[in-house]
């Protein structure tokens, strides 16, 4: 196989402090594990819109369709608050979502050991947590037509509609599935099968897929408000969750905060498979640019290392080379070092973005 393509489009605000860090760890595993990648750079958000008047360019569009994976750090900014909306930052990354068709949005929520007392729940719930919430991303209630604010009578009315095909169910279940497969063979799927005739057929088509295509992965079923308890209650039944558009926003921001710090959660946004049977993907932190530590050697960069390893993982194959890189940054956490978001009253090492950084690397290379 040719030498796999990277695009990276570090964006606005702390995005290109934190991809300097990921570029070392790249160019690392390039040098020391013979994994080299052919990497373009590009720009996209505020970044872009200040070179080309628009938030993404065709030409960046064109390359982020040819490429195997795209790795993003972070778009937007107070200076581009006043933009029109057809150029703000954000418009750039919808973009990219929507013309490579990304309906698979994995969010893991993770909870090294180290950082266990950063969650608002206690440390035995939540201690060695490893779980993937798989967000359906393209359709459903975002989406369906009809939608507006209507006039019915002499008063408004809000309107939305859930909306799901059979097909656009299938395709974000057997995302899960494959998941579940490289993890503990497990899904819960989420809906509202009980007030909803969307969920209704929800829960069907996924139980068709797995009776059909994956009969050796153990699926259950959950009403989503009740998932949503659980996540709180106890976390570590679930190791793969999928759910639709709506409640996977809802879901995935709950089990985000069991993790403590937005400095530290990855995200992969994955399409159908592309003709070298990698899936189109696109890598980022779940963070935004963070304009109030921007330029200060404050960001955290974990969020979008872990994003390199989920990118190592799901486009790449690589699952061990990703534990490693995972590894490794559990071993700097423990070891105490901590960027500015992850100090907290009982002490740790507070280091740079760089010395977190440079941090990483030296377990990496320990791990050798
Ligand atoms: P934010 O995620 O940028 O920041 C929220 C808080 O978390 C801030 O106090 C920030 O300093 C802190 N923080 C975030 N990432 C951190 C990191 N890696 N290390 C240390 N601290 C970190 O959210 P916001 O302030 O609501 O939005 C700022 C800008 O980012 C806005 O323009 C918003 O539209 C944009 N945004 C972009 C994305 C994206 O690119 N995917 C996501 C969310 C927000």
């Amino acid at each position: 196989m040719s030498t796999p393509s990277l695009l990276i489009l570090p964006g606005d605000g702390i995005g290109p402090e934190v991809m300097t860090e990921v570029r070392k760890i790249i160019d690392w595993f390039g040098a020391r594990r013979g994994l080299a990648f052919e990497v373009s750079e590009d720009l996209v958000g505020g970044a872009a819109y200040d070179a080309h008047g628009t938030p993404l360019s065709d030409a960046t569009m064109a390359k982020a369709q040819e490429v195997d994976a795209v790795l993003l750090g972070a778009v937007g900014g107070p200076i581009y608050d006043d933009l029109d909306f057809s150029v703000k930052p954000e418009r750039g990354l919808l973009r990219l979502r929507k013309e490579m068709d990304l309906f698979a949005n994995l969010r893991p929520a993770q909870c090294f050991d180290a950082l266990a007392d950063f969650s608002s729940l206690k440390r035995d719930v939540v201690a060695g947590l490893d779980i993937m919430i798989v967000r359906e991303l393209t359709s459903g209630i975002y989406f369906g037509e009809p939608r507006g604010i209507i006039t019915e009578g002499n008063e408004r009315v809000g309107l939305n509609t859930q909306r799901y095909t059979e097909s656009e169910i299938a395709r974000v279940a057997r995302s899960a599935f494959e998941l579940a497969r490289k993890r503990s063979n497990k899904v819960c799927s989420m809906e509202k099968a009980n007030v909803m005739e969307s969920g209704i057929l929800w829960r069907e088509v996924v139980q068709k897929v797995r009776d059909e295509e994956y009969p050796d992965v153990e699926l259950s079923h959950m009403y989503a408000d009740a998932g949503g308890m659980q996540l709180c209650r106890w976390p570590k039944q679930f190791d793969v969750i999928v759910t639709d558009n709506l409640f996977g926003d809802l879901l995935s921001d709950v089990a985000a905060m069991l993790t403590g710090s937005l400095g530290m959660l990855p995200s992969a946004s994955l399409g159908a498979p592309m003709a070298n049977g990698r899936p189109k993907a696109l890598y980022e932190p779940v963070h935004g640019s963070a304009p109030d530590i921007a330029g200060q050697g404050k960001a955290n960069p974990i969020a979008c290392i872990l994003s390199f390893a989920m990118a190592l993982r799901y486009s790449f194959d690589q699952g061990a080379e990703a534990d490693r890189l995972e590894k490794a940054v559990e071993a700097v956490l423990s070891s105490g070092k901590r960027t500015a978001d992850l100090m907290q009253a009982e002490g740790g090492t507070p280091v740079s973005t760089g010395e977190m950084g440079d941090a990483i690397l030296a377990a990496l290379d320990a791990s050798l």
